[in-house]
């Protein structure tokens, strides 16, 4: 399954049934995090899949999908910088590879990852072939800084742009992708802020569970008496570090219930923790103290 915008979705699905002789060159562009790599590649899979025309990621079972699974299919190539960039030589032999006729595949593949990362040379080495594809070959850029690509390369490429996701696709993703329950993989989604990949990394590392724990903290403090808080806090406020951490989710945790109009939560509350986050990064204030005097007078 692929999390992707309907539009781009729509857009992209035409390749898997137009028998196309030529490819325009495309540049998927857009914030870090939202998945475009993952997509070109699952894209390129399904051109080069013995199924083609067929689904997004291949079948997974032909000889072509195991070939790419393995990283040995000799009609794809991938590139990404090294140590910060992209070698010209690097460059030289990928429009080499795409000279060549494709040998198991409807198509040749190149895609070029964080491709705002080549140099001047590099780009222009590239303009030609953007332009005018040799027959059945796809070149895709993917870039989330697409203002550092040269003008020309931009005027000779498709440009397509990825949005952040609805949290409904999120969900749904983590739901029946990730067998979350559906609660949680909300929360995860809300979080996410329309980041497939933050989602991901929230539900896979465990971060979610501490988030989690975290705004349950809140709660706790919330709803306890005076000594129990102070029992708390002092546990809390032990090292600074992590109480920072605890605040950014606090906060982000008001932020969001504020938006919500039964909340029992006040803005004021938040505008406090904001003011304690600061004067706790930025200054040895007695961290306990504060806070005990932030939800006194919240109570
Ligand atoms: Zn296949």
């Amino acid at each position: 399954m692929i999390v992707l915008n309907n539009r781009i979705q729509t857009f992209l699905e035409t390749f898997f049934t137009t028998e196309t002789e030529h490819i325009q060159s495309l540049l998927f562009y857009g914030e870090e995090g939202i998945g475009k790599k993952t997509v070109a590649l699952s894209f390129a899979q399904a051109l080069l899949c013995e199924q083609f025309p067929s689904q997004w990621g291949g079948c997974g079972k032909c000889d072509n999908c195991l070939r790419f699974a393995k990283g040995l299919q000799p009609d794809f190539l991938f590139l990404e910088p090294q140590e910060g960039k992209i070698a010209i030589e690097n460059i030289r032999q990928a429009l080499e590879f795409l000279s060549y006729e494709p040998q198991f595949s409807k198509f040749k593949i190149l895609i070029i990852d964080q491709a705002d990362t080549l140099r001047e040379e590099a780009q222009n080495a590239l303009l030609k072939t953007l332009e005018e594809p040799p027959a059945r070959t796809l070149i895709i850029l993917i870039s989330s800084f697409p203002q550092r690509l040269l003008s020309t390369i931009l005027s000779r490429v498709l440009l397509v742009r990825f949005p952040r996701l609805p949290s409904e696709k999120i969900t749904e993703f983590l739901v029946t992708q990730e067998k979350i329950p559906v609660a949680q993989a909300q929360k995860i989604a809300e979080l996410a802020q329309g980041k497939i990949s933050r989602a991901l990394a929230l539900s896979q590392t465990g971060t979610f569970k501490k988030v989690a724990e975290t705004e349950k903290q809140l709660e706790l403090i919330l709803g306890s008496n005076f000594l129990q808080r102070s029992k708390y806090l002092t546990q809390l406020t032990k090292e600074k570090d992590s109480l920072k951490k605890i605040l950014k989710i606090w906060l982000e945790k008001i932020n969001s219930d504020l938006k919500d109009p039964s909340t029992k939560i006040s803005p004021e509350l938040g505008k406090a923790l904001l003011k304690a986050f600061d004067l706790i990064s930025n200054s040895n204030i007695n961290s306990t103290l504060l806070l005990e005097n932030i939800f006194f007078s919240y109570d």
